[in-house]
């Protein structure tokens, strides 16, 4: 971090008023018009630069209540695009009650249309899927989260989902990948995920180039209530290690998670893997996007059936 001097009190860079945020990695500072100016066309550049969607396509938002996705949201309606929100309640008890309450809230203050898909009415809440199958919870999520995505995208007919994957999240996912040297998810770990079936729809990121810190200050200044509170899976996950890690080069050196994740998906990526990436068939069972015969989620929901009357799993869930 900069120190600023006693009694010093910084200017905006853009318009020389009080500045109420500083951003180290970009050494500026900002009043609260310009820095929702800034963010504005941080999102703007992101989507341009990366061609992740037009004005012309509805995009699906995925909305969890945390302050990245409902700033998400918030910022591509500014924008003027075509967006709907869609809300998963993953069945991980307050949490999800409270992500809910607030999710749909900020729908209705702004009349926004939402979508709601509830795992628990669909039969795998989080906390049973972890209860009978013994996996990692943040697995399982994952897993059916993005199978959801894709089905509610393919059924209402949006050609695009927009996650609120930020800087950070980004850099944490990246350092992962790099210390296990996953090339499969390096391979895939993208600000835009192209479809390469015709079920799959494409994948985006528009707040990629923002910090989970500038984020934080954009729902703040917005007046966005979102949830404070973390999932109680995300305790002790490798990725809040990660991003600890990341915080403390960050404070040494302004920039570290800037140019360790904007470098590579610039230079890095496209080097390593230029056509390399393999493309999904179909699930025989949903008939949506997979790389395995039957894929991640029609197993899990097999194993969760099995669990429950007592039997071994038809598919086997290890890939
Ligand atoms: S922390 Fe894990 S279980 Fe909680 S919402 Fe995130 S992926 Fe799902
Ligand atoms: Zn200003
Ligand atoms: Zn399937």
């Amino acid at each position: 971090m900069s120190a600023t001097r006693p009694g010093h009190k910084p200017k905006c860079k853009r318009c020389r008023n009080p500045a109420v945020v500083q951003l180290h990695s970009h050494h500026t500072a900002f009043c609260r018009d310009c820095f929702l100016l800034y963010f504005q066309r941080q999102v703007q550049r992101a989507i341009d630069g990366e061609r992740m969607f037009s004005r012309e396509e509805p995009v699906l938002v995925a909305v969890s209540g945390g302050k990245d996705s409902l700033a998400l949201w918030d910022v591509l309606q500014l924008l003027g695009y075509r967006t709907t929100g869609l809300h998963l309640n993953l069945g991980i008890g307050a949490y999800s009650v409270l992500s809910r309450t607030k999710t749909e809230a900020f729908a209705r203050e702004r009349g926004l249309p939402l979508l709601q898909v509830d795992f628990g009415a669909e039969g795998h809440a989080i906390a049973d899927v972890v209860g009978l199958t013994r996996r990692p919870a943040c697995s399982a999520c994952g897993t059916a989260k993005r199978h959801h995505f894709d089905r509610i995208a393919m059924e209402h007919g949006f050609p695009v989902v927009a996650t609120g994957h930020n800087l950070d999240d980004e850099a944490a996912r990246l350092l992962g990948n790099v210390l296990r040297w996953d090339m499969n998810y390096l391979a895939r770990q993208s600000p835009v995920l192209a479809p390469s079936h015709e079920k799959f729809a494409r994948k985006v990121k528009p707040l990629f180039r923002l910090s989970e810190y500038e984020t934080a200050v954009y729902a703040f200044l917005r007046r966005i209530d979102y949830v404070i509170e973390e999932c109680p899976n995300a305790a002790g996950a490798s990725q809040l290690l990660y991003k600890d890690v990341l915080q403390r080069l960050e404070a040494e050196m302004p920039g570290t998670k800037q140019n360790f994740v904007l470098e590579f998906y610039r230079r890095a990526r496209s080097q390593l893997f230029a056509g390399n990436l393999e493309a999904p068939t179909t699930c025989s069972r949903c008939g949506l996007p997979s790389h395995r015969p039957v894929c991640r989620f029609c197993s899990l929901l097999d194993e969760v059936a099995a669990k429950r009357q007592g039997v071994r799993p038809l598919a086997q869930t290890s890939s």
